[in-house]
């Protein structure tokens, strides 16, 4: 990590202004990602701001619109996915986006010192991570060395989901991307207060591998998806 803005040691220009004038921006950070991913889709991708130019511009600092907590499945690239580029996303991706202190850290690092305006879970269908997890549940036998910390992690979607009647993987899978939402929410408040503030919002994603396609499955505040999506828009 650098630290923003390293000539002045302050946020740009244009970020100060969206944090003061835009109680919007983390709605239109998700209508970005959201536009950014139908470009993905449509086979059609920009590949916005992976130039050399672009390079050397965001060399000095960064001022990212999107955190990504995601799942670190190979499948899972977030600056591909999203049509995206350098400087755009700041990511943390564990298996099966379980949280821990560094993941929180890293969290309220891009939220409070960067000014990022969106944070995003992003899990996947046929996610190894939950599958692991409902295979040891189901056996009563806990997996060896530290991913046993990624399955326990887990088991509290797959409690909530029994609890709810979900057993189908996919159903399972949205259950645990909403519970790592309300985790981050209530793990960190630090981003709970971003959140009540009105800086920042948590948006929960689910991708399907085969399609590409993401769809949000929670959102805080959920007014955050109201928003107009044009795949057209022009990157930044
Ligand atoms: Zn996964």
């Amino acid at each position: 990590m650098s630290r923003p803005g390293t000539a002045g040691g302050q946020p740009g220009p244009q970020r100060a202004a969206n944090r003061v004038s835009a109680p919007t921006v983390p709605a239109q950070a998700y209508a970005e990602l959201a536009a950014g991913n139908r470009r993905f889709v449509s086979g059609i991708p920009r590949h916005p701001n992976q130039d050399a130019g672009h390079r050397a511009a965001v060399a000095d600092g960064q001022h990212p619109f999107a955190v990504i907590v995601g799942c670190s499945d190979s499948r899972l690239a977030a600056e591909i996915i999203f049509d995206r580029g350098l400087g755009d996303l700041f990511v943390v991706r564990t298996a099966g986006h379980t949280t821990g202190p560094e993941v929180l850290g890293s969290v309220e690092y891009a939220v409070t010192v960067l000014g990022t305006p969106l944070v995003v879970v992003l899990g996947h269908d046929s996610c190894g991570a939950v599958q692991a997890a409902r295979q040891s549940a189901a056996t009563g036998t806990p997996p060896q060395g530290h991913l046993r910390a990624v399955v326990d992690a887990v088991l509290p979607s797959l409690r909530r989901a029994a609890a709810e009647g979900v057993d189908d993987i996919d159903g399972i899978i949205d259950i645990h991307i909403a519970q790592t939402v309300e985790a981050l929410l209530g793990q960190s408040p630090v981003l709970a207060d971003e959140v009540a503030q009105g800086r920042c919002a948590v948006v929960g994603m689910s991708y399907r591998l085969a399609a590409g396609e993401v769809r949000p499955v929670a959102a805080v505040p959920p007014a955050t998806l109201d928003v107009p999506i044009d795949a057209g828009t022009p990157a930044a």
